[in-house]
């Protein structure tokens, strides 16, 4: 007899324990279900490489009734904001070391792919009979001795809560990578970082340029103005495709402080940019090259999106905060029903873009948006929104609620 190759078997397994993760962990339990999470790296592994930056959401809005009741928080500061690695270190680590989590999550796991054990994508097209076959999930974890083993679960449902930070989008024009983006990689870094040690290792004054208009541009451009504010000479040039004058989007009577204030200041400085800031608005680029051996800076040639000059630019390091895309490759054999736009489940997607222009606060959805048309497959957490970036951990309450009891395993 053949050993059955199947590592285990559960209703459920739940891919990534990010705050989706571990909340829709925390409601398995809650429900009884008999559940596994597997994530690639640590404990909320994403929001680590980001964890230096405070968040812009309270307390409040990142905690749940689960998580609260399960690490018995009577009431947390409700109005101060962590940083990511408080947030980890003070919630999400702890109720992952939490009886109903501890024995359910598998670390250092990465899932590559999920299908229907004996149907294609494209057999009994729509039909719910899919939902008597069970999900089977290919992963693979590096062993001790440097080695990938692969193994195969089982299970009932699945729930994707794998986020999109890691899958960046690219710098060039039309969202695909520039002419020397990809050769010149080493000048490139497409998440946040903390820019403050790279000026104090400096032999020399630096340029960086900085890419995009969302939070993570503004972040860093509140630590380059706090540089150069410190006596310390840090040259900036900004490149935004948006022409205006203020290119970051102000909410009016902005309910999360932090967000509004760090908007207005990057208007601001966009407005009447200092000596150290070169504020170039209207812009894409189109190359990225080396520039002379032993130089260690890229050049840049941005064309304008107006009149279509060209304008060179050298910078020691590009932070291109363009923005993330879901990885979509997991679940391609699974019926999933895609928006064109967005890349994130049709239904809710479709309900946000209706909503366009509104704040993220104030975006209202459903439960029956995260029904897609595979039985028993959900897409939750910052990759149900797609390339949308306004997904906020505030959601999770609602999304994990109604997946939970969306799941018929019966
Ligand atoms: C700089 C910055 C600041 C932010 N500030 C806020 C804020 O203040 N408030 C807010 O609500 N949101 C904020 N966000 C958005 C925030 O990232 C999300 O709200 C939150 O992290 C989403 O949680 P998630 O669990 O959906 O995804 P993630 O946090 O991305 O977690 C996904 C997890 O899945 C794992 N994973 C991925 N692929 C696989 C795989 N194939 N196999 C196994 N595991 C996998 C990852 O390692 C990760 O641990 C911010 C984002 C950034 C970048």
């Amino acid at each position: 007899m053949t050993e059955n190759p199947i590592s285990s078997t559960h209703d459920l397994i739940i891919i990534g324990a990010g705050p989706a993760g571990i909340e829709a962990g925390l409601a398995a339990a809650s429900a009884g279900l008999d559940f596994v999470i597997l994530e690639r790296g640590r404990i909320a592994e994403n929001m680590r490489r980001w964890g230096f930056v405070s968040m812009f959401s309270p307390w409040r809005m990142n905690v749940s009734p689960a998580g609260k009741e399960r690490l018995g928080l009577e009431e947390v500061d409700v109005e101060s904001f962590p940083t990511g690695s408080n947030y980890i270190e003070q919630y999400l680590k702890p109720l992952a070391q939490h009886a109903d989590l501890q024995n359910h999550i598998s670390l250092g796991v990465n899932v590559i792919r999920i299908g229907r054990a004996g149907a294609f994508k494209s057999t009994l097209i729509g039909n719910p009979a899919r939902a008597e076959l069970p999900f089977t999930i290919l992963a693979e974890k590096l062993s001790e001795d440097g080695q990938w083993s692969e193994f195969a679960y089982s299970a009932r449902a699945v729930i994707d809560a794998s986020g999109v930070y890691g899958n960046h989008r690219w710098l060039g024009s039309g969202g695909i990578p520039c002419i020397g983006e990809r050769a010149n990689r080493k000048y490139i870094s497409y998440e946040i970082a903390d820019i403050a040690p790279f000026v104090e290792r400096a032999e020399r004054q630096l340029h960086f340029a900085i890419v995009g208009s969302g939070f993570s541009a503004c972040t860093l451009l509140e630590s380059a103005k706090a540089i150069n504010e410190s006596g310390k000479l840090l040259n900036i040039s900004w490149v935004t495709s948006i022409p205006n004058v203020k290119p970051v989007s102000e909410v009016e009577n902005d309910p999360l402080p932090y967000r509004s204030r760090l908007s207005k200041m990057a208007n601001d400085l966009a407005e009447n940019p200092p000596d150290w800031l070169n504020y170039k608005p209207g812009y894409e680029i189109i190359e990225i090259k080396n520039t002379e051996p032993n130089d260690n800076s890229a050049g840049i040639t941005l064309r304008s999106l107006t009149d279509q000059t060209t304008t060179p630019l050298i910078a020691q390091r590009i932070f291109a905060m363009v923005g993330y895309v879901p990885d979509r490759r997991i679940y391609e054999e699974l019926q999933v029903h895609e928006c064109w736009a967005t890349s994130g489940p049709m239904k809710l997607a479709s309900s946000l873009l209706s909503q366009q222009g509104a704040d993220c606060l104030a975006i209202e959805t459903d439960g029956e948006t995260l029904v897609n048309p595979e039985p028993n497959f959900f897409i939750i957490g910052a990759k149900s929104y797609g390339r949308n970036p306004d997904f906020l951990i505030d959601r999770l309450k609602d999304q994990v609620a109604t997946v939970i009891s969306a799941i018929s395993i019966a």
